[in-house]
């Protein structure tokens, strides 16, 4: 095992699946999102950019083959000797969001064209669990006995009260439905949580998490069959950058500032961050796949907090931390 206790990394079962590494590529389905259309909600979840959270996927106007041939080119450089192939992700917005059949029958010619690119190895599919009805699921299915299917879920928490103040536009029981349909089809489903959201202290995460843990589904992997944790980011923009204070100085004694409404944000370190993420994993099932332990946001619109602007300094850090098992708390 590697350096997340007993789970597999992303890049750990893709290998024992594929036989080598397997390059995310970031796709954009061109779909908008129920919450921001007006369908469940206007102005979407307060932390969204304008990008629908997929800032780094290739341009909707294109393709899929010419998106995938754009982001082929992105990798290009990264590129290892054990390279197997390609994970076509669909990241941008909500990647099933449809409303009417036209669009049903262009969303589903365009993951018929990523699961027949010769180089594609599996597709995630980034979407709400308010967008999955039968009919999609169904497709899915279809598709995933041709080549693997991943579905990714934004939860970000189980706590309503916070659900509301991010303007989720959807409640637990509808990811939990969502869950088991997705589950009963055989299809693999990832889950998104953010830590550090306005008003939620580590034991709200670790309350989300632990209830991750505790779902079951009938079948032979009853569990979410991953995790992706972030850290939250405030981004250029989005309505949370319109609540941060203009000048942020964390309460270094009780860890955290106060939005301009009054809701206390928690500030993270890059200690007490890994410390929890710690404690996070040693919840979850170890048949559950880490897919991401922090975010990666375009730097020219990360406002806070700024140590999180460099992705490999973070993730070394946290594989360091990890694999020596700290758990210090130490600001
Ligand atoms: S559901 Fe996803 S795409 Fe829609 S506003 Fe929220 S984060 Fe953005």
């Amino acid at each position: 095992m590697g350096y997340i206790g007993d789970h597999r990394s992303f890049d750990e079962e893709m290998k024992s699946l594929f036989g080598g590494k397997v390059y995310r590529l970031a796709l954009s389905a061109g779909t908008t999102c129920p919450n921001r259309d007006g369908r469940c909600g206007t102005g979407g979840c307060i932390f969204c950019s304008a990008g629908g959270s997929g800032d780094f996927a290739a341009p909707a106007e294109l393709t899929v083959t010419e998106q995938i041939e754009r982001a082929k080119e992105r990798v290009k450089a990264k590129r290892s000797r054990n390279f197997a192939g390609y994970m076509a992700y669909f990241q941008s917005f909500t990647s099933t969001y449809y409303r009417s059949g036209a669009e049903l029958e262009r969303l589903k010619d365009m993951f018929r064209e990523a699961v027949s690119h010769p180089e594609v190895l599996a597709v995630s599919i980034a979407t709400r669990p308010d967008c999955l009805p039968g009919e999609m699921i169904g497709f899915l299915q279809e598709l995933d006995r041709v080549k693997p299917i991943w579905v990714e879920l934004g939860l970000q928490t189980i706590h309503e009260d916070t659900a509301v103040y991010i303007n989720r536009g959807y409640g637990l029981p509808v990811f939990t439905d969502a869950f088991f349909r997705l589950k009963a089809a055989g299809l693999r489903v990832v889950v998104h949580v953010i830590i550090g959201l306005p008003g939620e202290d580590a034991a709200r995460t670790l309350e989300t998490v632990r209830f991750l843990s505790s779902l079951r589904a009938p079948g032979p992997v009853p569990y979410i069959d991953g995790i992706k944790l972030q850290l939250l980011q405030v981004l250029k923009g989005t309505r949370l950058a319109e609540l941060l204070p203009a000048e942020v100085t964390p309460d270094l004694m009780n860890h955290q500032i106060f939005l301009k409404d009054g809701t206390v944000l928690p500030c993270y370190n890059i200690n007490t961050y890994t410390a929890l993420l710690e404690a996070l994993l040693e919840l979850l099932p170890p048949e559950v796949t880490v897919h991401r332990l922090t975010g990666d946001p375009p730097r020219r619109l990360l406002l806070y907090p700024a140590w999180t602007a460099d992705k490999k300094k973070t993730m070394n850090h946290i594989r360091k931390a990890l694999t020596a098992q700290e758990n210090d708390y130490v600001q």
